[in-house]
């Protein structure tokens, strides 16, 4: 069955002593889907992963592959590929050698096992670094064998542990595309984890945003960002700014007095604005209220950061806004300018 969940977690609770590590997770993931797994450190990503792998075992719940309860099975019955920050490879064995191991465990031939660790291993643009030893290669060339020998057995699922926090920026920027391509041209049902918000929008299918031991809010990256469930969740994905206030049927209240039209009517007391929604000019320009809300504006202070450029501004009736805007050479506000601010109802998201 082409729909059939590859991963079934039901109700995991895992604590140690008094930490509750996992407080009742539910997770299902479909064949060829890429999964991350969002949340900051200590929120119990690791301890759900180590229990879907079977290092670990939960205190209650239950972890299916393919329909079979495997919540009591070993690592090695589950079939599973796992890549680590660390590596993790054997120092005293080759390149080869190390994504042969899972083979040779398997007790594959090593005739034909070589044959399918070099084919692996051009999978990851690393054919012609076989004979080599992990420490003759650069971290992401040791993170490439990693996952070489994490998929050379055909695994059922594929586990990857925050494997690029330990890279530099532009290095970790070419393994997402890379490890992207890998999984998508091989339909590998992939669980990701990381604790950076980007990355996780970049690379998923959806993301699942944990905290605390729970699972905030399940999504695509497009859901999570433009419909977070909670305050929590729009301030861990992107920059947001929040008002509280009142509703009253298509108009929003903030507690500061200002007045913002919606696109549509709500019973929220709070409101989204991404600072990228809002743009902000000198001119003043007569808007129709139904297509804009329009605030007079002061500059608080800006940092350019290259393409584009952050403002803190306040509103006249007081809020403090970010707002995002592509950097134009004609266009740069100076602390203390009053401006006029506009953003669309439809961007004022309750
Ligand atoms: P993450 O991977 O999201 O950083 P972890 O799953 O490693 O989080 O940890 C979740 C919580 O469980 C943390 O409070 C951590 O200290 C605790 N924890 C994890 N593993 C153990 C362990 N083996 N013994 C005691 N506490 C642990
Ligand atoms: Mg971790």
């Amino acid at each position: 069955n082409e729909n059939q969940a590859v991963l079934d977690v039901q109700k995991i609770r895992k604590t140690y002593g008094r930490v509750e590590a996992l407080r009742e997770i539910d997770l299902r993931v479909a064949a060829g889907e890429f999964l991350t797994l969002l949340g900051a450190s200590g929120s119990g990503k690791t301890t759900l992963l180590r229990i879907i792998a079977g290092f670990e075992t939960p205190d209650s719940g239950r972890v299916s592959i393919r329909g079979a309860d495997m919540t009591w099975a070993s690592a090695a019955e589950r079939q599973i590929g796992m890549v680590f920050q660390n590596y993790a490879l054997f120092p005293h064995l080759t390149v080869l050698e190390n994504v042969m191991f899972p083979l040779e465990m398997r007790r594959i031939t090593r005739r034909a096992a070589a044959d399918r660790a070099r084919a692996a291993l051009d999978s990851v643009h690393l054919g012609v670094f076989g004979d080599r030893y992990p420490r003759q290669l650069s971290g992401g060339q040791q993170q490439r064998v990693a996952l070489a020998r994490a998929i050379v057995f055909e695994p059922s699922l594929l586990l990857l542990d925050e494997p690029f926090s330990a890279l530099d920026r532009r290095l970790r920027e070419s393994m997402q595309q890379e490890v992207k391509q890998l999984q998508s041209s091989l339909g590998l049902t992939t669980i990701f984890i990381t604790h950076d918000q980007e990355e996780a929008l970049v690379m998923s299918d959806r993301i699942a945003v944990i905290g605390g031991g729970a699972i905030r809010q399940i999504g695509t990256p497009a859901e999570i960002y433009y419909h977070p469930n909670s305050i929590s969740v729009a301030t861990f994905v992107g920059e947001s700014n929040i008002f509280e206030g009142a509703p009253k049927g298509r108009s929003f209240y903030a507690a500061s007095g200002a007045h913002f039209s919606l696109a549509a009517p709500t019973d929220c007391n709070r409101m989204l604005i991404r600072p990228e929604a809002i743009t902000l000019s000198r001119a003043s320009v007569p808007a129709d209220p139904r297509e804009a809300n329009v605030f007079a504006a002061q500059v608080l202070d800006r940092s350019f950061v290259g393409g584009f450029t952050v403002y803190r501004v306040r509103l006249a009736q007081g809020d403090e806004v970010s707002v995002r805007a592509i950097a134009r050479e004609d266009a740069i506000f100076q602390p203390g300018e009053t401006l006029q601010l506009t953003v669309a109802p439809a961007d004022c998201r309750p």
